[in-house]
């Protein structure tokens, strides 16, 4: 198959790959799983990204995420250039950032508590360390296929690009830094009875996607999620959500308002940042008020509660709570998960769905998948002609069968029924 690219894209690329590496400033952008040249970006609209060769697609994407009102949302827009407008960064506290706190707090069960920073990499990062120095103890537990940033520790049997381009143990991560995280196969509360027995007392953390979009859209199911609030919660050991996905996008309160299960921290990014550079973390008050200079565990950051990235935040958070997309979401996902399921078996195509809310995955395996051992059976080849095919219909998904679609309150039912129109038309061409 032919990758249908326009010519300035190929160019753009040419040049950026002579200046960074891979041509790109994150992995995941690269194409790398499916071949071929990335489409490089001129302006977003409401659903849509269009390439500098002006061609237009129908995005799935959302920058990975954080994208729920759609590209370039007037009243975000509008709240960044005032912001900006009174000065970038100031080193100095806001009352910005309190009313974003107050945002936070309200919203997520877990957070009593909260401090922002640059990215989910950054929020993940900081609470291991902050669970580690509350416990007293060394080791985390985290499951395969679980992506949680490029953290040293936290870099082992990862999900994402990690998985996608066949690093899942990064070179650089020492034995030392990797030595005390202990993985974990994903929806299997045996494996953690067995781990809270072997190392009873020594485990600090255990860190986790809810609902998993970094290997495709992998629901954690109530049985697992249960077990591990129980043995963390007999054992003393912090129970860590990563919602840099899931936080206000499953629901307003993320995946543990949905699932009525409360961690003892929680890792937020995207969504939070309405589309800038920030993060959050967060927990329970008595963990949170060990963190400097409350207490003594160190975190810190010149542009932590950047006043343009906090006026994006919270006026997103303000919209999601005054105007709550949630239901209407949910409706769109179960009619793009059930017409990708209808497109693929009237294409004779093994198939299974991953979806929750406005994460959906169609994986190319025709048994269901619940962990990474599941996912990495999917036929990557398969997938990458979809997605090709589905660039030639001016469908933007995500260029890895390793990681869930997103999609927006912009996307209307008909860009739905557009998108699977266009998945029928694909999926008979390649079965
Ligand atoms: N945790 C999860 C669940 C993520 O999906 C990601 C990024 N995709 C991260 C952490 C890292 O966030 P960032 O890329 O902002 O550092």
């Amino acid at each position: 198959m032919t990758h249908d690219i326009g010519p300035k894209s190929v160019a753009a690329f040419q040049r950026a790959s002579k200046l960074m590496p891979g041509g790109v400033n994150s992995p995941a952008r690269a194409f790398g799983a499916v071949g071929g040249t990335p489409l490089f970006i001129d302006h977003a609209e409401g659903p849509y990204l269009f390439d500098i060769d002006g061609r237009r697609y129908l995005d799935y994407i959302g920058s990975w995420g954080p994208m729920i009102l759609g590209h370039a949302n007037g009243e975000v827009i509008d709240a960044i250039v005032r912001a900006a407008s009174r000065g970038t960064s100031y080193g100095a506290p806001t009352e910005a950032e309190s009313m974003l706190a107050e945002q936070i707090i309200d919203a997520v069960p877990s957070i009593e508590k909260v401090r922002l920073v640059n990215s989910g990499t950054e929020a993940t990062m900081s609470a291991i360390r902050v669970a580690r120095g509350a416990t007293g103890r060394n080791k985390i537990i985290k499951f395969s296929g679980n992506y949680h940033g490029h953290v040293d520790s936290l870099l082992v049997a990862a999900g994402s690009a990690a998985a996608t381009l066949g690093v899942p143990d990064s070179p650089g991560v020492t034995p030392g830094a990797g030595g005390d995280t202990i993985v974990l196969a994903y929806n299997d509360p045996q494996g953690v009875v067995e781990a809270f027995q072997k190392y009873a007392g020594q485990i600090a953390a255990v860190i986790l996607e809810p609902v998993v979009g970094n290997m495709g859209c992998v629901p954690g199911t109530i049985e697992f999620l249960t077990c591990l609030r129980e043995q963390t919660t007999a054992d003393g050991a912090v129970l860590i959500f990563d919602e840099v996905m899931t936080g206000f996008r499953l629901a307003f309160g993320g995946a543990q308002e949905r699932f009525g299960i409360t961690p003892d921290m929680t890792t937020l990014g995207k969504i939070v940042g309405g589309g800038m550079p920030l993060g959050a973390y967060g927990g329970r008050a008595d963990i949170m008020n060990q963190v400097i200079p409350a207490g003594k565990i160190f975190q810190a950051g010149t542009l932590s509660g950047n006043p343009v990235a906090v006026a994006a935040g919270s006026t997103t958070l303000r919209i999601l709570k005054e105007k709550p997309p949630y239901e209407y979401l949910e409706k769109m996902g179960q009619r793009l998960a059930d017409g990708l399921d209808r497109a693929a078996t009237a294409a004779g195509i093994p198939h299974t769905m991953g979806h929750v809310g406005s994460m959906v995955t169609l994986f190319f395996n025709p048994d269901p998948v619940h962990c990474w051992a599941d996912a990495d059976r999917c036929d990557r080849e398969a997938f990458g002609r979809y997605f090709w095919g589905l660039i030639g219909e001016g469908v933007y998904m995500p260029c890895s069968q390793f990681e869930s679609l997103f999609f927006s309150s912009t996307h209307t039912e008909a860009n739905i029924d557009q998108t699977i129109a266009a998945a029928e038309k694909v999926l008979k061409k390649i079965a």
